[in-house]
């Protein structure tokens, strides 16, 4: 393994891997990506690959239009096919409240030229007549959303990096990060020191670790979903969209032939990532209060994986506070996936030290302890 480097990323999912790529494309060399386990083995292999422009707040609606264009030319761009398919993303509302906020979002999202339609319950069922909606406020959907491949994704980052001499280390885990006088000087591995002026922290779920090994506060914490998909169900027609009933923090989409539907998502933070089998039954009753047909549905198996959840549920970018050369990726809240194009791209500019293509000067770890986060007029919703 080198012993200097100019470029030191630790974690080697979505986010590391893409910065790895755009650094890359960039034309910046001497980078090295460090990797404890296996490259995506963290939260990128738990995802489900959802891709949305339905935002409510303007810097994660910019994310997933700057994101966009990469996704719809992923293959030119790196040879693999990202398995894109877009269905669209149906939310469903069930209280005055929430449908009061779907459509400010919806006005929202139109003002960046999003094709949102706001559709009334009988408009809903029209379109898919196995959705239940006598107690729905109207929903929105929205054509450019839909799911991609967490997998392909990373493999064409990975593949592009490795091309242009990104050097990437499995099975090497960071221990340390080493610095002088406010200045990263490298890291310290497993597999020994590695000299460099610039650490990136692209953690995932294990941001906070990383984050004290330099003495900043990263805070993210890991919070569990799990995921349970089911034998071919070849009860309701396709295409149809990832549909999510707000109300209840539910969602399913197609899987193979099958159906994955999701799980519930831990309110304690942990780094557990086993399933919990018994909470099938909730999944089968929110399953069947919303698409009745479910109850034909036969649940095969499930996974969990951690989302790496920020106070405000925003990402934590840009250059640690008082450690020059440290940068924070961190804090995606569950849209990391969705969000790496752009995020690599922003990362990259910052790191070669450009102006970057996206304002991200409110996205700064120092917006916790300034008491700035970020709003959201109602708790943000996660795939
Ligand atoms: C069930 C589930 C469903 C999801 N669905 C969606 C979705 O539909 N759309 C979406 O956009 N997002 C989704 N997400 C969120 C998304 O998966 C994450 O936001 C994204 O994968 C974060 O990527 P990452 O690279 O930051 O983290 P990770 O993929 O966790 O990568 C971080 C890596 O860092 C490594 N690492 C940690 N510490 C060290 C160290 N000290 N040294 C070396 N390596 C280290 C870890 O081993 C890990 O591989 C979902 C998440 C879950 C759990």
């Amino acid at each position: 393994m080198e012993k200097t480097a100019d470029i030191v990323i630790v974690g080697g999912g979505i986010i590391g891997t893409s910065i790895a790529f755009h650094l890359a494309r960039k034309g910046a060399k001497g980078v090295v990506l460090l990797e404890k386990g296996m490259l995506g083995e963290g939260s990128t292999s738990k995802c489900v690959g959802g891709i949305r422009a339905q935002f409510s707040t303007e810097i994660n609606i910019r994310f997933s239009l700057e994101s966009l264009k990469t996704w719809e030319h992923f293959e030119e761009l790196t040879g693999v096919d990202l398995e894109n398919s877009r269905v669209g993303y149906l939310f469903l509302a069930t209280t005055e409240k929430e449908w009061t906020i779907f459509q400010a979002n919806a006005h929202l999202q139109r003002t960046f030229g999003i094709p949102v339609e706001l559709l009334l319950p009988q408009e809903i069922k029209y379109r898919w007549p196995y959705l239940k909606v006598d107690d729905l406020q109207g929903g929105t959907f929205c054509p450019w959303d839909g799911f991609a491949g967490p997998y392909e994704a990373l493999s064409g980052f990975i593949k592009i990096a490795r091309k242009s001499g990104v050097k990437i280390y499995e099975g090497t885990e960071v221990q340390q990060i080493l610095q002088d006088r406010g200045k990263i000087t490298g890291v310290r591995t497993t597999k020994g020191d590695i000299a460099a002026p610039i650490v990136i922290n692209a953690a995932g779920p294990f941001a906070e670790e990383v984050g004290k090994m330099a003495g900043v506060e990263v805070p993210v914490k890991p919070y569990r979903r799990q995921i349970f998909f089911t034998a071919p169900f070849p009860w309701i027609p396709d295409p149809f969209p990832l549909m999510i009933d707000f109300h209840r923090g539910w969602y399913f989409r197609r899987e193979g032939q099958g159906l994955l539907l999701s799980g519930p998502k831990d309110d304690f933070p942990s780094f557990n990532v086993n399933v919990d089998y018994d909470t099938m039954a909730e999944v089968a009753e929110n399953s069947i209060y919303r698409v009745p047909i479910l109850e034909k549905a036969e649940i095969n198996r499930g996974w969990a994986g951690s989302y790496e959840i920020s106070p405000d549920n925003h990402a934590i970018l840009g250059e640690a506070p008082g450690v020059k050369g440290l940068f924070l990726a961190n804090g995606f809240s569950g849209h990391g996936f969705q969000h790496s194009p752009a995020v690599g791209q922003v990362m990259a500019d910052l790191i070669l030290g450009e102006k970057p293509s996206m304002d991200i000067s409110g996205l700064s770890v120092e917006r916790f302890p300034q008491g700035q986060l970020i709003q959201e007029p109602m708790t943000a919703f996660k795939e």
